[in-house]
């Protein structure tokens, strides 16, 4: 496995692989890589490409009161994940590479920006997150020149964020998701799970059981949108460390909100455990 920290090597990496008839399927990450990263590397590897993933955490999708300065970073064991899985290049830029005058410049004047699905949920309580993410994502894009981009439909609004941006810029990537990897009590893995303490982490099953019980309800013929809202919001109250940001039922597409419930429609999450902020997804 090659580690590679300049977006030139990269570049040149890709375009070696791409003369050798290679495809290229990439993983963007934040690091901290835990199952849920490694089954976006499996589904990557069943492209029949050249792996690479990135690792980088990104400085411009955090708020200014948000986790930047504590997210967990372990390039050693990342990589010995990356090689257990036979990643044929961890691509983990350095700060000045990815931004002109590092993290914490604000020199970058060119932004890419989804206008329309971003303004809602995560984007609406996350400003600027999404900005953020389209734009270290176009850079991932130029760096490694992927003919496959693998997401986790963990993040299910930057999945589609991606998927459109995709579209509307006219990249030649495909974009293949993955389904979210939980723990065996129904908790999605997260790289900020490391942040709960005991307690908090066994109240943290609280998201999966919300979405549940909206799942299961509306199964029993309740479509009425703001019923099954109702008891997500009652199903989180329970836990007595949990502080609910949102909870919504919305069209699977356009992320709009909806009255009237129907299949395919998806329940989405935001919740405070203590004082990490927790989403989940579950389509009904
Ligand atoms: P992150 O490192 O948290 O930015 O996530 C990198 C990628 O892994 C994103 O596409 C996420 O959606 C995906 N991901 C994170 N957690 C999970 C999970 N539990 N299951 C599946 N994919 C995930």
């Amino acid at each position: 496995m090659k580690l590679i920290r300049s977006v030139k090597e990269m570049q040149g990496a890709s375009a070696t692989a791409k003369r050798g008839g290679r495809r290229i399927a990439l993983v963007p990450t934040m690091g901290a890589l835990h199952d849920g990263h490694v089954a976006l590397m499996r589904k990557a590897r069943e492209q029949g490409a050249a792996v690479a993933v990135s690792i980088y955490v990104n400085p411009t999708q955090f708020g200014p009161h948000e986790d930047f300065k504590q997210y967990p970073r372990d390039l050693d064991a990342d990589c010995t994940v990356c090689v257990r899985e036979s990643v044929d290049v961890v691509f983990a830029p350095y700060d000045a590479e990815m931004y002109d005058g590092g993290a914490h410049s604000h020199q970058a004047s060119t932004w890419v920006e989804e206008t329309a699905l971003a303004k809602r949920l995560e984007g609406e309580r996350r400003p600027g997150h999404f900005r953020g993410v389209c734009t270290v994502v176009a850079k991932l894009f130029n760096a490694a020149q992927p003919d496959v981009a693998v997401f986790g439909q963990k993040d299910y609004q930057q999945l589609k964020i991606v998927q459109r941006m995709v579209r509307d810029l006219c990249y030649p990537i495909e974009i293949v998701s993955v389904p979210t990897v939980r723990e065996p009590d129904g908790l999605a893995l997260s790289s900020r799970n490391q942040y709960l303490s005991a307690e908090e982490r066994a109240q943290a099953t609280v998201l999966w059981k919300a979405l549940n019980i909206a799942a299961d309800l509306f199964n029993e013929g309740e479509h009425n949108a703001h019923r099954l809202e109702t008891a997500m919001v009652r199903a989180v109250q329970l836990a007595p460390a949990a502080r609910l940001d949102y909870a919504e039922i919305a069209d699977a597409e356009t992320l709009e909100p909806v009255h009237e419930a129907q299949r395919g429609n998806i329940a989405l999450l935001a919740v405070h455990i203590g004082k990490t902020r927790l989403i989940d997804n579950l389509v009904l």
